[in-house]
């Protein structure tokens, strides 16, 4: 077995989820007191936070190659990066260690091939549905046509899991809005949609939504067991 290396603490909330659904999966592959080998290195979010509304994304760089190498050094043998908005910086943190990247959008990308669907809507940090790394790697590297929601829409989007999710905070009423603007994305023509912020499926699960759900989370954390066991 394979040691699945972790940056988390973006938030811990979500971190915590990782935890327990790796170790859920290699029971359920495995069975008996099987568990996963792991070790995660956790930041300060509140630090995090600040810079990227700053737009410091050369300091956050900074900080997350140096996480990075320090998960390689505690001996993991692959990366999870343990949020999708800080995938941003992946490449640059992949020239800098030699253990592999599992690739939150790779992951994902995977799932919704399998689920053969080629429109799909992107909810996430604002950072998320708008920078390039991801939309755009959606679209160049596994060519999905994907939709975002209209500016007011991500703005409502960003601040529940700002202000809330990532304390912890789970909301009827922000459950409500999320389901409003998932249902105008599959108005849309969306076939399906990724919940591509760790905490979001603290909110929103399959039951919530018309159309299927992706949890980048369950998805992520699921397929670096995969990795870890040579299960492909
Ligand atoms: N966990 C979130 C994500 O998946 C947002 C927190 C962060 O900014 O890293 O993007």
């Amino acid at each position: 077995m394979k040691t699945i290396g972790l940056i988390g603490g973006m938030s811990w909330e979500s971190s915590a989820v990782y935890y327990k659904l790796i170790n859920q999966k290699v029971r359920e592959l495995l069975g008996s007191t099987h568990s996963a080998k792991s070790l995660m290195y956790s930041v300060e979010f509140k630090e995090i936070e600040q810079l990227q509304h700053a737009g410091n994304w050369e300091k956050l760089t900074e900080i997350m190659i140096d996480a990075a190498q320090k998960v390689e050094k505690g001996g993991a043998d692959l990366l999870v990066i343990c949020t999708n908005t800080m995938h941003k910086m992946a490449a640059e943190m992949a020239e800098k260690i030699s253990i592999p990247i599992l690739h939150i959008v790779d992951a994902t990308a995977e799932k919704i091939k399998e689920a053969d669907l080629k429109k799909i809507g992107l909810l996430g940090t604002n950072f998320t549905m708008t920078h390039d790394f991801y939309k755009g790697k959606l679209e160049k590297d596994h060519g999905f046509e994907v939709i975002v929601p209209n500016e007011k829409d991500r703005q409502i989007i960003h601040k529940i899991i700002y202000q809330e999710l990532t304390l912890g905070k789970i909301k009827e009423s922000s459950r409500k809005k999320y389901q409003a603007i998932i249902e105008k994305l599959q108005n849309e023509g969306a076939e399906g949609v990724i919940l591509g912020c760790t905490e979001i499926p603290l909110l929103i699960k399959q039951k919530d939504s018309p159309i299927p759900v992706f949890d980048t989370t369950k998805i992520h954390a699921e397929k670096a067991v995969e990795l870890a066991l040579d299960i492909q």
